[in-house]
């Protein structure tokens, strides 16, 4: 277990990390074959490891907040304390209409009436069921995107809410129950508020807004991830969500069952793994079991690599550089006690942090695994389909908006995150223009972080009086961007 961090050893870390060089380990020589994206899951769950995440430092400490126009803060909190009883009333809407990737249709259409309503220019059916809003303010300025994902998970509810989900969808030709367990609900509701919040004073804006409201973050539910075939963040950026007009920032923010009710975290540099998916087929010499020596053994081969696999993180790459995780979640082969089977088939996931130490692990588990089959005479393929890069909030915007989100948060009620190995697509947008994700805390005060239902599980429970920081939150950092862009 990570040994617990001051809050200053906490600081040091982010700023080293935004100064670290790209280039911080020796690759492999050998190149590997190009391999494809796409394939879906995740994001959410225990995005905030609770046993590592910081308290924030005393107020004394802090920065004092941006010197965005107070007036536009203070309309920020009148119109977002108006807002309030609607946000909780749509998250409690989506919330009992969950709907999978890709099927976000009620969601979308609730979406864009919204925002139409608040005479935005709304585009819908964008990567199949988005919705894009813009709000043009009164004055020039730049472009800012806020971002909520809409899509629900195949988890039957345990929460014992009035509004608790009944519904059934569809996730890959399966009849399954559908949750929203990630709480995507609360991110739609909170950007539906804050698209509320900045429509009400569009007239003082100065800039362009763009709402994004995403489909599929955890996945298609329509199509198997294959390696060719994109959704979600990545089908909306294909699309040109980012373009005309261009966006210059881009926000956005996730809840979170590892910090208190109302807390917001956020880490400067890599915040979230990248996701890959790999599969390896081994393939040996069926023969009686009794009689192992007449044929080639797969069963004890993918034993062996199993094991090599865990080798790379614990004895090949540099450790103290940024962790990485390798993990065989399946293994499937033979049919009978007393058979070696011909084949064995395994599937997993990597996680990391640096893009090209993540294709150094692929070089190396792609050598690991044929060398290990080789040594037996056996032969083995590895597969790796690249899901999700990795979410890295861009230091310089991190540093110019932190000072909003403490102000925001006020004292002692935010944190510097920990590194989060789950994954998000947000990071699509973020590899095209500087993007902030951050943490809003769900579970209630008083309640030990550490205990509670993690995201993605069906006992996910949201304390609503958390939502209106983030409405709060994209709100002020959509004023203070545009402010300190005239300066
Ligand atoms: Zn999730
Ligand atoms: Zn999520």
């Amino acid at each position: 277990m990570a040994a617990r961090r001051s809050p200053a050893q906490a600081q040091a870390q982010a700023q080293a990390h935004a100064q670290a060089p790209t280039l911080r380990f020796r690759p492999l020589p050998a190149a590997i074959s190009a391999l494809t994206m796409a394939a879906g899951l995740l994001c959410g769950s225990a995005l905030v490891s609770p046993a590592l995440a910081q308290t924030a430092p005393s107020a004394a400490a802090q920065p004092q907040a941006n010197t965005a126009d107070t007036a536009l803060h203070a309309q920020i909190e009148t119109r977002a304390k108006a807002a309030e009883a609607r946000l909780i009333a749509w998250r409690r809407d989506i919330h009992q209409h969950p709907e999978l990737g890709n099927y976000e249709v009620r969601t979308a259409k609730l979406v864009a009436d919204h925002l139409r309503k608040l005479g935005m220019e709304v585009k819908t059916g964008v990567a199949k069921t988005g919705v894009v809003g813009l709000l043009k303010g009164g004055k020039p300025g730049p472009v800012v995107a806020l971002r909520a994902d809409m899509d629900a998970l195949p988890v039957k509810e345990r929460v014992d809410v009035p509004f608790a989900s009944k519904a059934k969808g569809k996730y890959l030709g399966k009849e399954v129950d559908v949750m929203h367990a990630c709480g995507h609900d609360t991110h739609v509701a909170i950007l539906m508020a804050t698209a509320e919040v900045l429509a009400g004073m569009k007239d003082q804006l100065p800039g362009t807004v763009k709402f994004i409201f995403q489909p599929a973050e955890e996945s298609p539910a329509d199509i198997e991830p294959d390696g060719t075939n994109i959704w979600g963040a990545r089908q909306m950026v294909a699309e040109g969500v980012l373009e005309n007009p261009k966006v210059d920032a881009i926000f956005g923010l996730h809840v979170s069952s590892g910090i208190e009710s109302g807390k917001l975290a956020w880490r400067s540099g890599p915040a979230m793994a990248a996701a890959d998916q790999f599969w390896i087929d081994v393939k040996g010499r069926q023969t009686h079991g009794a009689r192992p020596w007449g044929g080639i053994d797969p069963i004890v081969v993918s034993s062996q690599i199993v094991l090599g696999l865990q080798t790379i993180q614990s004895r090949q790459v540099n450790a103290m550089l940024e962790p990485s995780v390798i993990t065989v979640g399946t293994i499937h082969g033979g049919n009978r006690m007393n058979i070696v089977p011909e084949k064995v088939e395994m599937m997993g996931t990597i996680r990391t942090y640096d893009e090209g130490m993540k294709k150094d692990i692929h070089a190396r588990m792609k050598r690991t695994t044929e060398s290990i089959a080789a040594s037996s005479g056996a032969e083995a393929t590895f597969r790796v389909v690249e899901l999700y890069n990795a979410t890295v909030n861009q230091p310089a915007l991190t540093e110019k908006m932190a000072p909003t989100l403490k102000r925001v948060a006020g004292d002692g009620n935010w944190m510097l995150a920990p590194k989060a190995t789950a994954s998000e697509d947000f990071s699509f947008y973020q590899e095209k223009v500087p993007g902030l994700f951050f943490n809003l805390g769900v579970t209630p005060k008083g309640t030990d972080v550490t205990k509670a239902p993690s995201n993605h599980s069906p006992e996910f429970y949201v304390d609503e009086p958390a939502l209106i920081n983030g409405v709060r939150a994209l709100s002020n950092l959509t004023v203070d961007y545009m402010t300190m862009a005239q300066r």
